[in-house]
């Protein structure tokens, strides 16, 4: 079948024929309905090197946002899973014995030191295929929703809800703001579930003026990247500053916007995985701010963003490539020209 694989460290994947797989025990075969290109990938075949925290040991099968339908199920799976019928697939993989699994949240897997790979389509072979093989308890049901608008999900909307649904003690009153900065795959279905579970006010950024648009359609108010962006931010929120910030780039200007454009007490989210850095003491942030990280989600997470998007609450914004095209999805990923959420239809 054909595939996208990550072939060797800092080094473009290839698109290349490999096996059929066949699913383990506890594992099913899906056919590929859509597969996500997110930029985190740009960062495992562009800067991870060997050794290096986070970095997946190639060659594998790129794709870690997958939808598709079932095909064939493997060794012990509950024939609750239906042949035929269409599942998103969350994506982490932890040891599935540990507390943190228990939980679904393999995000936070107690024995990740041990674990072969990180996630299916990092470190184990994704669904930048005709076929991947996915656990059987890792599968979100879709229903009659169209599955290849549903890809994305499984990252692109799993990752800000996540966020988001732990800053919501702080958005949850009257007069309440929230900052998203970055406005591609991740930012723009942020902007969207920030609007479907707050009453918050969104203020939105990027550099791209195109990103920005497609953000107040969502129903953002918009700021530009100049000098004047934290002044304007502040004049928004009637010089408060944000209740909540979420920072999907993460380099470190942005990070130093979102710090900068704080209430006392607010919340700032790193979720962009450039390794920016921000210097924290007592006279760098508001009084009793928040600085926090945010990995993914859980499987319950995917779960609540499914329900979402079936009741019509997240709208994905995705551009279809064919399997041929999809080292071209990565090449516009790269240079800034992918609209919302590039997903490879196999
Ligand atoms: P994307 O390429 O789709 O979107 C990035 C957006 O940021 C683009 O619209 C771009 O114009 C904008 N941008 C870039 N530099 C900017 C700057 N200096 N100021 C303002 N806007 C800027 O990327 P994505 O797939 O949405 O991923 C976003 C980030 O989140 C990446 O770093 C990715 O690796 C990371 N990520 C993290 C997790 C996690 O669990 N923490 C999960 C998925 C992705
Ligand atoms: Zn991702
Ligand atoms: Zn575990």
């Amino acid at each position: 079948m054909r595939a996208v694989v990550f072939e060797n460290y800092e080094q473009f994947p290839s698109l290349t024929d490999v096996p059929k797989p066949s699913p383990g025990p506890g594992d099913v075969l899906l056919r590929v309905a859509g597969a996500g290109a997110c930029h985190s990938d740009v960062s495992v075949y562009r800067h991870f090197k060997e050794g290096q925290p986070g970095a997946q040991k190639p060659p594998f099968v790129l794709g870690h946002e997958n939808s598709g339908w079932v095909e064939e199920l493997g060794e012990g799976v509950s024939d609750r899973v239906k042949v035929g019928e269409a599942y998103l697939a969350y994506g982490p993989i932890g040891c599935g014995h540990c507390r943190k699994c228990a939980k679904g949240q393999d995000t936070y897997c107690e024995n990740v030191a041990t674990m072969p790979y990180m996630a299916v389509g990092l470190g184990r072979d994704g669904g930048m295929a005709e076929y991947v093989t996915v656990p059987a308890h890792h599968l979100v049901p879709l229903g009659d929703a169209d599955p290849v608008d549903a890809a994305p999900l499984s990252d692109a909307g799993l990752t800000p809800y996540h966020a988001i649904k732990q800053a919501l003690p702080h958005l949850n009153s009257g007069g309440r703001h929230a900052l998203v900065i970055g406005l591609g795959g991740l930012g723009q279905i942020g902007v969207q579930i920030l609007r479907a579970l707050t009453g918050a006010t969104v203020i939105a950024t990027d550099v791209k003026p195109e990103a920005r648009a497609r953000a107040e359609q969502n129903g953002a108010i918009t700021v530009g990247a100049g000098e004047r962006q934290v002044e304007q931010i502040r004049e928004i929120t009637g010089g408060r500053g944000v209740d909540a910030a979420f920072d999907f780039v993460g380099v470190t200007p942005t990070i130093a916007t979102a710090a900068a454009s704080l209430a006392q007490g607010g919340r700032l989210t790193v979720v962009g995985i450039a390794g920016g850095t921000h210097e924290f003491s007592f006279f760098t942030t508001p009084y009793e701010s928040y600085l926090t990280n945010s990995y993914w989600g859980t499987v319950e997470d995917l779960w609540e963003v499914v329900d979402m998007y079936r009741a019509g609450q997240i709208r994905p914004d995705v551009e279809r490539f064919g399997m041929e095209d999809a080292l071209e999805a990565y090449r516009k990923l790269e240079s800034g020209e992918v609209a919302g959420r590039a997903v490879v239809v196999p």
